[in-house]
């Protein structure tokens, strides 16, 4: 794959290259309209069907997120417990990287736990990977988006059953989608 991304790279140069020139009023208009849409529209790796391994340098990813965002994907910040927005939710739905669109987890295996970041029982095993971490004298397991090497949190045996595992995880990270909603009886 790395050929194709090569050529979506060459694309994005060219078409940074095309800015530059001298351009008409409206044309300007519209650039900047579409600097003003989501973060989402403005990241060209975000994607919910395409598992394909991205190997995007982080000089590109600073430029695409949000600085909150990189520096807990990107540089493995960790957010303050008790904040996140996913910590205490518990609305049915998928859970994507927020950095890439991979798919993670799914809200049935979300639990309640009281360590202060949302925190899951199983992960989409197509969804993640695992990293030795010796880092702040801990011998721990770092959680990675599986596509895009983001990081998402750690892993911990001490869960509940079935699996006994606790995936705990940073809410910047996390995407959810909630179900569509099904017609009320
Ligand atoms: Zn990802």
């Amino acid at each position: 794959m790395k050929p194709f991304i090569l050529v979506l790279f060459c694309l994005s140069m060219q078409m940074c290259s095309q800015v530059k020139q001298p351009v008409k009023s409206n044309a300007i208009k519209n650039s900047s309209s579409m600097e003003n849409s989501s973060s989402k529209k403005e990241n060209p790796y975000y994607s919910r069907t395409d598992r394909t391994k991205l190997n995007v340098p982080n000089s590109e990813w600073k430029k695409i997120l949000d600085p909150e965002v990189y520096a807990v994907a990107r540089e493995a910040d960790t957010e303050r417990p008790g904040t996140g927005k996913y910590n205490q939710f518990d609305e049915l739905g998928e859970y994507y990287c927020v950095v890439c669109g991979n798919h993670l987890f799914r809200s049935d295996s979300k639990f309640s736990s009281t360590c202060g970041w949302p925190s899951f029982f199983e992960a989409d095993k197509e969804g993640v990977s695992y990293k030795r971490d010796s880092t702040y004298g801990m011998e721990r397991t770092e959680v990675l988006c599986k596509r895009c090497d983001s990081h998402l949190g750690h892993v911990f045996n001490d869960g509940p059953p079935p699996t006994g595992t606790r995936f705990c995880m940073n809410s910047v990270s996390l995407d959810f989608q909630p179900d569509a909603k099904t017609a009320e009886k």
